[in-house]
């Protein structure tokens, strides 16, 4: 305790703080391990290790995703992404997502642009974001698994993205080409059905609608939209809001969804909606029906047994808020309570485990035929289950049910085993007793109602009482029938049921156009993109009379280098590029490497969060042969895009009149006087020499005017102690505008032994930069 009345030391209260802060103690640290012990759980943040039962989870349907993201976590994460050439995580995802273009938009900030390229390629981006088994998908492919830090988290990004997306309320249109398109009989007339409201139909029915299709209606036999994922994938993983979110922009473009409507002998069937002039019909029924074993028939919800397809949908009915038509969630959620066996090893089966937990289950036992390590399920899918403490069971089968008094009270199990071939065999001889109060069997489902069945005819069926399907189109045995999601045979997850919809979608596209004898190509799919109204805002700039269509354009410099790079840019959507400067042939000079290098300040960050570069580049090393054929060719093929040639010469009149006069019969919309380039020009009378004196710059502007009808701007160096007399001497030579400004100069780095960098050339050259 310091003296009442030190100098030397502070006041108890700001001791008290300081003594917080880190210190260098003289002494090793010395502390009971009992102690400790009994400390740290104080200090823990995850379970203790002794701790073996998991907090209730009874009644909580809060979300319980690893994956999702704060916007602080999505933009580190998005930093990571290497932005792989080959991007293996595009290739690995059902739907091809471009995922290094959303996750680049993500890390700018751009979450519209990130939604606008993830709802382009799948409508129920969000949804996949939630629940996609990723570790199997785009993240199996992500290079970056073979890092320290692991894979990225597309599946977060992507729900982050799309999140941010759906608070802010903006509707999907029509794009404007679709838009003039879509009066024409031939999008008007065809009667499209689609049959089952699950992802497949929603997906289907979205890129009908994106190109321009008007009578499209969707027949759903619940009265709930969303197929499984409203009925069956639980609210902590995908609340029903993100279903309506997507059903929301789906029904922007005028596609109609009736529910109470089936399939079925007694109300539609492929005939029926054949005979009253439907065109085309998609059929994305899903699996309706659960698989049943013989051990479980005659058992009832009474006894304690429920099919998962029987126990999913009452708990979303009674968990998810806005999915029963009278908005109250007045279902009741199943009541269990004690032991609970969950048979099966799917994400249906965890499902249903963790659901049985919210519903009263003391203790739940997931059994399953295999072992761990041929488990269907993905890692992520178990490890929720697993953290919840459910118990899980590999290598039994279930043979009996054991009732007391009428209820379930145990199940016999005989164990399973592989054989030397591989074949799974079952041994009567190893059996176990497991005590349960509840059955809950996930087995999988298929379609095996007759009525339905019989509805389907005359299409060709599978053994298993499914439409045989080309997989390459989704089409069915007959003509303008589709078929896609999971009765169509191989998908098996929300984003391939989503893909088989968008494939399927273009190909009746195909089918409609040729019925009214319009041939499109079918090799080269062209689905509209995803589209609002954000994307119609004029964001068009009028300067000096030329119309810009948007303010985005490359300045003089590496990034229009080549003419071909400029060409790739105003494909990608740029407004307005400026030609490298060039200059007449005499006068070009010769480009060394390394031009550019990183700036000092960037740390170790790399891509968009660089802090500065450094360049020492000098005008284009390009013919004036290249640049003028160049400008012509450019102009030609974007005449809507703003094309403005930089060009430098020396004070010599005849030099800077040749090339303005060269550029503007090429067909340059406009002119750029380089005036300020820093580096090396200068020693040869050229750029910041002339940009740096206002007599020069008057005449040069004035030897311009005099030649051209085009604008022209002064690019100017702020490498002068007052930059407005620059700019008013260009003003009085006749330039229509200043460019402000050209490179500040700057010295580059020395390294540790005195030498600079960047050096180039044998003799290690440098110059001032900027
Ligand atoms: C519990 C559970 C968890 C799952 N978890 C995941 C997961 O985490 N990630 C993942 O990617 N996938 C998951 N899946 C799989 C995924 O949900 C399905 O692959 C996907 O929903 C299939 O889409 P679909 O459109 O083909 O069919 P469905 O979603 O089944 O939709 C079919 C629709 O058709 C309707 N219908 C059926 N018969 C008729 C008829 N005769 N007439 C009219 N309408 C009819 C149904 O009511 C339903 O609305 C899960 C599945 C389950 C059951
Ligand atoms: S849709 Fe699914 S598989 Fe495709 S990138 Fe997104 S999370 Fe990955």
């Amino acid at each position: 305790m310091p003296e009442q009345g030190s100098l030397s030391h502070h006041t108890p209260d700001i001791e008290n703080l300081l003594v917080l802060n880190p210190k260098t103690s003289q002494f090793a640290n010395c502390v009971p391990s009992k102690t400790t012990k009994h400390e740290k759980k104080h200090w823990k943040r995850n379970h203790d290790k002794s701790c073996h039962r998991a907090e209730s989870k009874f009644k909580n349907f809060d979300d319980i995703k690893h994956t999702t993201l704060s916007e602080r976590g999505a933009l580190k994460e998005a930093a990571r992404c290497l932005k792989c050439a080959d991007a293996p995580c595009q290739k690995s995802c059902p739907t091809q997502l471009d995922i290094k273009a959303f996750i680049s938009s993500i890390s700018t900030k751009n979450y519209y642009g990130a939604a606008k390229a993830i709802l382009s390629d799948n409508p129920l981006g969000l949804t996949c974001g939630m629940v996609c088994p990723t570790s199997d998908l785009c993240v199996g492919g992500c290079n970056l698994y073979a890092s320290e830090e692991g894979p990225i988290n597309i599946g977060g990004l992507q729900q982050f993205a799309t999140e941010v997306f759906k608070a802010m309320n903006i509707p999907q249109t029509l794009t404007p080409a679709v838009e003039q398109n879509s009066n024409q009989p031939s999008y008007t007339e065809p009667k499209i059905a689609l049959i089952g409201c699950g992802p497949a139909s929603i997906s289907c029915a979205s890129f009908l609608a994106r190109l321009g299709y008007k009578n499209l209606t969707i027949y759903e036999r619940q009265d709930y939209v969303g197929g499984l994922s409203s009925a069956e994938i639980p609210q902590y993983r995908l609340p029903y809001d993100v279903v309506d979110f997507e059903l929301t922009l789906m029904k922007d473009l005028g596609v109609t969804v009736e529910t109470g409507r089936s399939l079925s002998t007694d109300d539609l069937t492929v005939m029926k909606l054949k005979g009253e002039g439907t065109d085309a019909i998609f059929l994305g029924l899903g699996h309706p029906e659960p698989k049943i074993i013989p051990a479980f028939e005659g058992l009832t919800q009474e006894q304690g047994f429920f099919t998962s397809k029987d126990f999913l949908p009452v708990v979303s009915s009674a968990s998810k808020p806005g999915m029963c038509a009278c908005k109250s969630n007045s279902l009741a959620l199943p009541k269990l309570h004690g032991r609970v066996i969950v048979l099966g090893a799917g994400d249906t089966a965890f499902d249903c485990a963790t659901s049985a937990l919210r519903c009263g289950a003391k203790r739940v036992f997931v059994v399953f035929r295999k072992g761990f390590t041929n488990i269907r399920a993905v890692p992520e899918e178990m490890d929720l289950a697993r953290e919840e403490k459910c118990e899980f069971l590999p290598f039994l089968a279930p043979k009996e049910v054991i009732l007391k008094d009428g209820r379930i009270a145990a199940v016999d199990f005989v164990r399973t085993e592989q054989d030397d071939d591989g074949k799974w065999i079952e041994d009567e001889e190893q059996t176990t007793k497991v005590k349960a109060d509840f059955v809950i069997s996930a087995f999988g489902s298929g379609l095996y109602d007759e009525k339905v069945i019989q509805a389907m005819q005359p299409l060709k069926l599978t053994d298993w009482g499914t439409p045989v399907v080309d997989h390459t189109n989704m089409s069915t045995s007959e003509p303008g029938v589709f078929c896609g999601g999971d009765v169509a045979g191989v998908a098996e997850t929300t984003v391939e049921s989503v893909n088989d919809g968008k494939v399927a979608a273009w190909h009746m596209h195909v089918y409609l156009q040729a019925l009214r004898g319009n041939r499109v190509p079918s090799s080269v799919p062209s689905l509209p993109k995803f589209h609002t109204p954000i994307d119609d805002v004029d964001v068009s700039v009028t300067l000096c009379g030329l119309r810009f269509e948007n303010p985005f354009g490359l300045a003089s410099a590496p990034p229009t280098t080549t003419s071909a790079m400029i060409r790739r840019a105003f494909e990608q959507g740029w407004g307005f590029a400026l030609t490298k400067t060039f200059s007449l042939n005499k006068d070009v000079p010769t480009n060394v490497s390394p031009r550019i290098v990183r700036g000092t300040t960037s740390g170790e960050v790399y891509g968009p969060g660089q802090g500065a570069f450094l360049n020492i580049e000098l005008i284009s090393e390009k013919t004036q042969e290249y640049w003028i054929q160049s400008i012509t060719e450019l102009k030609k093929d974007f005449p809507n895009k703003i094309l403005i040639a930089s060009i430098m010469a020396p004070f010599i009149e005849e030099d800077w009149k040749t090339l303005a006069k060269l550029s503007e019969e090429a067909g340059a919309d406009a002119l750029e006087l380089n005036l300020s380039c820093p580096h090396g020009m200068g020693e040869r009378g050229m750029g910041l020499a002339c940009g740096q004196d206002p007599f020069l710059v008057k005449n040069i502007c004035a030897w311009i005017r005099s030649v051209v009808k085009i604008p022209f701007f002064a690019k100017l160096t702020p490498n002068v102690t007052d930059i407005v007399e620059i700019a008013k001497a260009a003003k009085e030579g006749g330039a229509d505008g200043v460019t402000a400004t050209n490179t500040v100069s700057g010295l580059m780095g020395l390294n540790a032994s005195g030498s600079p960098w960047p050096a180039v050339g044998k003799e290690k050259r440098t110059t001032y930069g900027g």
